[in-house]
C-alpha cells in the first residue's frame, strides 16, 4: 500500500534488534486518515470472505483493527494480556512470546465473544516472528471459529513469521512488506 510505504520511508525509525518505530502515525500518535485508508484496504482484500468478527491483541493492534471493523461492518474483539492468576473459566487462554519485550506472557479472550459460527479476520500492527499471530490463531481454534486470514499493517518479511505461517496454509495479507532495513535504508517487497 503506497500510502503506508511512503509514511514508513518518511517517518519510520530503525532501532537495534530489528525494531521499527512508527510512533508518529501508528503506534503512539495515530493518523486517522491513514487508518481509514488501511481499513478500506483490508475491506477490499477480505470483502468476499464473509468475515463476521475481527480479532486483535491489545494495545497497538486495537486502532488498526477498529478501522478494519468499521470498513467491514463487523465487531472488533481484542485479546487481553493477562496475569496467569487472573485466568478464569470463561476465557480462552494461551501463552505467547513478546517480540518487543522478549518474554512470555498470557493472552486471554472471553468465550462470550468468539463463537463456533464466527469467521475471524485477525489484524495486527506488525508481523515479525509470528508469535503474536500464532497465539491469536490458537484462541480462534479453541473457540471452534473459522480463521479467514490475517491482515497486517507492516510485515518485516526478512523475519520468519510470515513465510512460516503461509507455509502452514494461513492467508496473510500485509499492507507493507519490508524486505530489508538498516539505519539508512529500507526496502519493500512489492
Ligand atoms: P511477532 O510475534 O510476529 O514476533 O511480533 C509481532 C508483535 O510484536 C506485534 O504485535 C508488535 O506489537 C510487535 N512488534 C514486532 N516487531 C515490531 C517492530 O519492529 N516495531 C514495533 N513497534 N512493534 C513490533
Amino acid at each position: 500500500m503506497q500510502l503506508l510505504e511512503d509514511r514508513i520511508l518518511k517517518e519510520g525509525k530503525v532501532f537495534p534488534d530489528n525494531i521499527l518505530k512508527v510512533d508518529s502515525f501508528l503506534n503512539h500518535q495515530v493518523d486517522i486518515d491513514l487508518l481509514v485508508a488501511m481499513g478500506e484496504e483490508f475491506r477490499r482484500l477480505y470483502a468476499g470472505d464473509n468475515v463476521t468478527k475481527i480479532l486483535t491483541i491489545e494495545a497497538s493492534g486495537i486502532a488498526i483493527a477498529s478501522f478494519a471493523a468499521l470498513a467491514l461492518k463487523v465487531p472488533m474483539v481484542f485479546a487481553k494480556k493477562s496475569q496467569s492468576k487472573n485466568i478464569g473459566k470463561n476465557l480462552y487462554h494461551t501463552k505467547t512470546m513478546s517480540f518487543t519485550h522478549g518474554r512470555e506472557y498470557d493472552i486471554v479472550c472471553s468465550k462470550d465473544y468468539l463463537n463456533e459460527g464466527d469467521r475471524i479476520l485477525i489484524i495486527d500492527d506488525f508481523l515479525a516472528n509470528g508469535k503474536a499471530l500464532i497465539g491469536l490463531i490458537d484462541l480462534v481454534n479453541q473457540s471452534g471459529a473459522t480463521l479467514v486470514g490475517c491482515g497486517i499493517a507492516i510485515e518485516k518479511a526478512f523475519q520468519k513469521g510470515g513465510d512460516e505461517l503461509r507455509e502452514k496454509g494461513v492467508r496473510i495479507e500485509s499492507l507493507a512488506r519490508i524486505a530489508s532495513m538498516t539505519d539508512d535504508s529500507l526496502t519493500f517487497i512489492r
